[in-house]
């Protein structure tokens, strides 16, 4: 009997553009040959990689979702909101991410100033020159490692640059909620990335009843038991399930394959048509 295999896609995934290892036109490539038929590019904070990634997209006839990933400050606690089919030429939006980015540099520069004035031998050249795009922590403790200070990221996180540790710096927060506003207002679907890795179930309910449109239930690092809860949790709500493996491309800690995360195709369904109705609206109310 012939069984039709299950399609693969994946709409969380990262490229140079933040912190990823592959180009926008080489993840594309990669899930062109892995065989996935739809996907997204969810950077953090930028969706400088859009454009290319779309482009290569349609050549390949891969469905292609414009992503972005927010990284916001909920008191103390780290969330991440994605945002699907934002419009990338929204002026608004285009200043908010410039500035969220404008606010990576600098936390990182006070960062390694901090360092070297613990007597740390890192430079922020070397630190960009690891980043490549988008400038993140990771890339700091990389330096460190390199030079020896640091066995390893959670090392480097726990002695030095790590909330609460010596050469920490804070960058201006931005709240899950106004993240969501923003993505809202720009087209866009708000879903609240990975809920299990938040570790406080009362911010996911928040924002569920602060406009958040989804949840991303089906995730790589997600337990079995993460998975149910947060299917759970979204049809309570009748909100939209997503689902991504998180992939930054070879040679980075996460590790689980782009197109890796088992996910039914309803899901893919449902989370299209709620991305283009979205989109829809946003284009009726623009062109008014
Ligand atoms: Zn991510």
């Amino acid at each position: 009997m012939n069984t039709i295999p299950t399609p693969l896609f994946d709409f969380h995934a990262h490229t140079t553009a933040s912190d990823g290892t592959l180009t926008p036109t080489e993840l594309v490539t990669l899930a062109k040959q892995l065989g996935l038929i739809a996907m997204a590019i969810t950077d953090h904070d930028t969706i400088a990689g859009l454009p290319d990634g779309s482009a290569k997209a349609k050549e390949f006839g891969i469905y292609f979702l414009h992503g972005v990933e927010l990284n916001t400050d909920a008191s103390g606690v780290e969330v991440d909101i994605l945002g699907y089919f934002v419009d990338i030429e929204d002026p608004t939006f285009i200043n908010m991410v410039e500035y969220r980015q404008g606010e990576r540099i600098r936390r990182a520069t006070e960062m390694v100033s901090k360092l070297i004035e613990l007597g740390f031998n890192i430079t922020y050249e070397r630190v960009r020159e690891i980043a490549g795009g988008v400038i993140a922590r990771p890339h700091i403790a990389q330096a460190l490692i390199e030079n020896g200070y640091a066995s390893s990221q959670k090392d480097a996180y726990a002695r030095l640059i790590g909330f609460g540790a010596p050469a920490y710096a804070k960058r201006d927060p931005l709240k899950p909620e106004v993240a969501i506003k923003h993505i809202k207002s720009a087209g866009g679907v708000p879903i609240i990335a990975h809920p299990g890795l938040i570790g406080d179930d009362s911010i996911v309910h928040d924002l569920l009843n602060q406009g958040a449109e989804g949840l991303e239930a089906y995730y790589a690092y997600h337990t079995k038991e993460q998975q149910d809860k947060y299917l759970a949790i979204a049809n309570d709500y009748n909100v939209i399930v997503s689902c991504g493996s998180d992939y930054h491309g070879p040679n980075r800690n996460k590790n689980k394959m782009l197109g890796s995360v088992v996910t039914p195709i309803q899901v893919m369904e449902t989370l299209v048509d709620k991305v283009q109705e979205a989109w829809h609206t946003y284009k009726i109310k623009a062109v008014k």
